[in-house]
């Protein structure tokens, strides 16, 4: 007889949202694969549960928690906070797990996502989940392109350390559109500020805690979004007759981001034409 991995949702931040059936699990299972053990050891000690605990994050071999799972050993699996395998570890042993025929249970619970789009006041019928936005600006600004025609409400994660900056862009990308600020959900500062995102970008200074932005999808009342890169928007220029420093200038202005970057992209793509044939 095999295991069962269980994924255990936890707090995203006040310990009462832990549901019965999540600390009942806990209590029973063989072993807690955590995403930091220290992390949620004080979370058992709160709740009185006494379990063995082994690390599994990004950086863990699947492998070990599915031979305990083969060896019979039931296992939940958490991460710091929420759900498991959203913008966290557990979606790769999750795949292992079902690849060897072991049974995976979810222990449904609090979600910094979900709970954002329900307080939003946007359309939650239908929904895009964006997670995190990648940290070079030229990656994030292609993401944010292709995503700037999809109708669907828009949820991403955000660190605080640059959340004006990315508001900022996605003003500049998407069009003055709705969107909202969810800060500290289920804590004792939780906020949502409700604005337009140029609104939003200028209200930010240097907030503090954690952040999941909601913005609202591409509607036919939306100022028409960016449609360009900064490659695009570089090479026409070049086009046009604007030498390659100024045009560089003019780009990492536009854009904010640095000459180093468009410079390094504009190299990239020049070799990779010329070696296409
Ligand atoms: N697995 C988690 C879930 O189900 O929501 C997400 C973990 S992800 C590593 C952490 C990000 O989730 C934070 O950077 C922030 O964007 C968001 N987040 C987590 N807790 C939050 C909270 N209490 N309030 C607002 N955002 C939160």
């Amino acid at each position: 007889m095999t295991g069962i991995l269980y994924l255990v949702a936890t707090p995203i931040g006040n310990l009462e949202d832990i549901t019965f059936r999540a600390v009942r699990i806990l209590r029973e299972v063989d072993v807690i694969a955590a995403e930091d053990t220290r992390h949620t050891r004080k979370l058992l000690a709160h709740f009185e549960i006494h379990k063995p605990l082994i690390r599994y994050d990004e950086y863990t071999d699947a492998n070990k928690v599915l031979q305990l799972l083969l060896e019979g050993k039931n296992i939940a699996c958490v991460s710091d906070a929420g759900l498991p395998a959203i913008s966290d570890p557990g979606a790769n042993l999750v795949k292992v797990a079902v690849e060897n025929n072991i049974t995976v249970c979810p222990i449904p619970g609090a979600n910094a996502a979900l709970s954002a789009l329900i307080c939003s006041a946007l359309d939650t019928t239908k929904f895009t989940f964006a997670g995190f936005l990648p940290k070079s600006a030229k990656n994030r600004r292609e993401i944010l392109i292709k995503l700037s025609t999809h109708k669907e409400t828009l949820i991403f994660y955000e660190a605080p350390h640059r959340i004006k900056k990315i508001v900022e862009e996605m003003a500049e990308v998407f069009g003055n559109r709705k969107a909202v600020i969810a800060r500290e959900l289920t804590k004792i500062h939780e906020e949502f500020v409700r604005a337009d995102l140029k609104t939003l970008a200028e209200k930010l200074e240097e907030p503090r805690g954690e952040f999941v932005i909601v913005v609202e999808g591409c509607t036919a009342e939306i100022e028409k979004p960016v449609e360009e890169n900064f490659i695009d928007a570089y090479n026409k220029l070049i086009s046009d007759g604007v030498d390659k420093k100024t045009a560089i200038r003019e780009i990492a202005k536009k854009f904010n981001i640095s000459r180093r970057e468009i410079y390094n992209a504009v190299l990239n793509e020049n070799v990779s034409c010329e070696t296409k044939d």
